[in-house]
C-alpha cells in the first residue's frame, strides 16, 4: 500500500453522519469513536481510508490536515466515554 500523505486526515460530514457505527468499527487504527450520533476522527488518523469505503452514507472524505481539521479532530485524551 502507498504511503499516506501526512498532510492528510479524513473527516465526517455532520449533515449526513446517521451515527450508525460501521466505521469505527473499521477502522485498523482506532481512530474513530461515536460521539453521541457522530462519528469523530482522533487526530491519530493515519489516512489509510479504510472508513471511506465503509460508510453508507459516504459522509466521510478526505481533507487536509488543516488547523481547522486538527481543530475538529478529537485528541486521545478526549475521547468520550462509554
Ligand atoms: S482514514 Fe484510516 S485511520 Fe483514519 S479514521 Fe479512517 S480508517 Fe481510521
Ligand atoms: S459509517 Fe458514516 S454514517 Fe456511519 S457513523 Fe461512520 S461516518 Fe457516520
Amino acid at each position: 500500500m502507498a504511503r499516506r500523505p501526512a498532510e492528510q486526515i479524513a473527516a465526517v460530514d455532520p449533515e449526513r453522519c446517521t451515527g450508525c457505527g460501521y466505521c469505527e468499527l473499521a477502522c485498523p487504527h482506532d481512530t474513530i469513536v461515536m460521539d453521541g450520533c457522530q462519528a469523530r476522527i482522533l487526530e491519530a488518523c493515519t489516512a489509510c481510508w479504510v472508513c471511506l469505503r465503509q460508510c453508507p452514507v459516504a459522509a466521510l472524505s478526505r481533507a487536509a490536515r488543516t488547523r481547522e481539521a486538527e481543530r475538529q479532530a478529537m485528541p486521545r485524551s478526549a475521547r468520550p466515554s462509554g
